[in-house]
């Protein structure tokens, strides 16, 4: 017979195992420099395929992004605040070994044209080659969310320009400058 106290910790132990191998968790990383409607769309869409989705912001220490880390990290926590399948997390590691960290299965990314399909490829099967329990899934762009990009958000912006047709509803980046 076995004592409450190893009753709980198998329980607790299968919880984890549950977790951790039963969950389709996915990551999908980006410099989010900044989060778009068609970062958020993508995620959206994808949602119903996964348990979790882990927005990894990917960072380099030795280069200076357009927004500071904290700022687009917020801005990501506040589009999704009522979805709590949806975790926000930085690395300036190898994707892979943060899926490993996380215990991710699968690499979301969006492709837009036939040009993200050629670099998307080469970096999808090379992280296959370093981790071959990874999937990269990928979602094509929604017709509306195609032309949007982090650069061209970053050029209005920087211009004083209205980017609010290309940004999440809830995000109105222009608070950065006041
Ligand atoms: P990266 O520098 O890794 O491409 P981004 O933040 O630009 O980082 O993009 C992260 C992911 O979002 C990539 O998979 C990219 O293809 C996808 N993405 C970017 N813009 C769009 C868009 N307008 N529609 C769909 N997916 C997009």
């Amino acid at each position: 017979m076995l004592a409450p106290n190893s009753v709980c910790t198998v329980f607790f132990l299968i919880l984890q195992y549950k977790s951790i191998v039963m969950e389709r968790i996915a990551i999908f990383p980006g410099s989010f420099d900044p989060f778009t409607l068609g970062h958020e769309s993508i995620i959206r869409r994808a949602l119903p395929m996964f348990d979790q989705i882990i927005i990894m912001i990917g960072y380099n220490s030795n280069k200076e992004p357009f927004y500071p880390l904290a700022k687009r990290k917020e801005w990501i926590l506040r589009v999704f605040e009522n979805e709590p399948r949806i975790r926000v997390g930085k690395y300036d590691g190898l994707t892979v070994d943060y899926c490993k960290r996380v215990h991710a299965q699968y690499i979301l990314r969006g492709l837009r044209t036939s040009a993200d399909f050629e670099y998307e490829r080469a970096i999808a099967q090379i992280n296959k080659k370093m981790y071959p329990e990874v999937e990269t899934v990928f979602l094509l762009t929604t017709p509306e969310t195609t032309a949007i990009s982090s650069t061209i958000v970053r050029d209005i912006l920087r211009h004083k320009g209205d980017a609010s047709l290309f940004l999440p509803s809830c995000l109105d980046l222009s608070e950065f400058y006041e």
